[in-house]
């Protein structure tokens, strides 16, 4: 498993110039592109790493799938239904157009429309405790307390995030939302749980989590009820490497989750979890050395789950 990883990595790497760093978010733009890492963990607690898995980046989109899990655990079930579906998208993850031809419904939980209705349940409910709710979410997954929020990635998203805004503002146009939702500041509660910063090793353990039905198999703990393990790796599987999770599950066919900070998580259903981290995206958004690495492991640890 040891030489796997690092020869997935060393394969991986040699494509680390053909990803492009995202830049719609200023900050983003200084991310070094050249840096990549890979943490796997096996069902016995087994870790095993190659690369910068100690690089911190921000969580990006990430997060959206912890974000989902404390929505699960808190919501009504039939709200969630009602404000976000769970279809797969052919659309951006930040398409305007997809929330406007859905009847201003995010069309899951994964794109940037469906978190920012997530956070908009969760603030229906919690009010401005909903702040800390996801971070204290992904410190227990990811088993790091000192996991914090990047003040500099936050304000460089907040201040530019007016297709953001425009997203949320058109849900309440729709009826999503009532109008007493205090768009801008719940928005800014989403910006904040993607600016949170994580390294390779706390994605390899969120993956892990996730992969074994929220029992934490390195620390003994469990971290969630088991019933939510399935539906969390079903919408991964469906829509969670934004509009190319089609060709993702064909090359690599786990359920997985990225963002545009470079990091994937992958949670095979067999009880591994492997998080990855390079920041040059496809044109999709998705890591590109990132996925390559995973094709690499999940072949040859036949993971692939269709
Ligand atoms: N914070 C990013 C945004 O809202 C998340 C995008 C992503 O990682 O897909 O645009």
């Amino acid at each position: 498993m040891k030489d796997l990883i690092k020869g997935a990595y060393e394969e991986g790497i040699k494509f680390a110039d053909e990803g492009v760093v995202a830049d719609y978010i200023p900050e983003l733009a200084k991310e070094d592109k050249s840096k990549a890492g890979v943490v796997l963990i096996n069902k016995d607690g087994d870790i095993f790493e190659a690369g910068e898995v100690e690089k911190t980046f921000s969580i990006q989109s990430i997060v959206k799938v912890v974000a989902y899990l404390v929505a699960l655990e808190e919501i009504d079930p039939e709200r969630i239904s009602e404000a976000i579906g769970v279809k797969p998208t052919a659309l951006p993850f930040n398409s305007v157009l997809d929330v406007e031809l859905g009847g201003g419904k995010p069309r899951n939980p994964y794109v940037n429309a469906g978190a920012m209705a997530v956070t908009g349940l969760l603030y229906e409910k919690f009010g401005d405790d909903t702040l800390d709710l996801v971070l204290n979410k992904v410190r227990d997954l990811a088993d790091r307390d000192s996991i914090e929020v990047s003040e500099s990635i936050y304000e460089s998203e907040r201040d530019t995030a007016f297709n953001n805004r425009a997203i949320f503002y058109m849900m309440v146009a729709r009826g999503v939302f009532n109008e007493d939702m205090p768009v801008d500041k719940v928005a800014n509660m989403y910006f904040r749980n993607c600016s949170i910063l994580v390294n390779a090793k706390d994605l390899a353990r969120i993956s892990s989590v996730i992969a074994n039905d929220g029992l934490d198999v390195v620390s003994g703990k469990r971290k969630f009820d088991e019933k939510y393990g399935r539906t969390l790796r079903t919408v991964m599987a469906m829509c969670g490497m934004y509009d190319n999770s089609g060709e993702f599950a064909l090359k690599v066919g786990l359920p997985a989750k990225s963002g545009v900070g470079g990091g994937i998580i992958s949670a095979s259903p067999e009880g591994i979890g492997i998080g990855t981290y390079c920041p040059g995206l496809d044109e999709a958004g998705n890591s590109l050395v990132g996925q390559k690495m995973l094709e690499i492991i999940t072949d040859e640890l036949d993971l692939y789950i269709y």
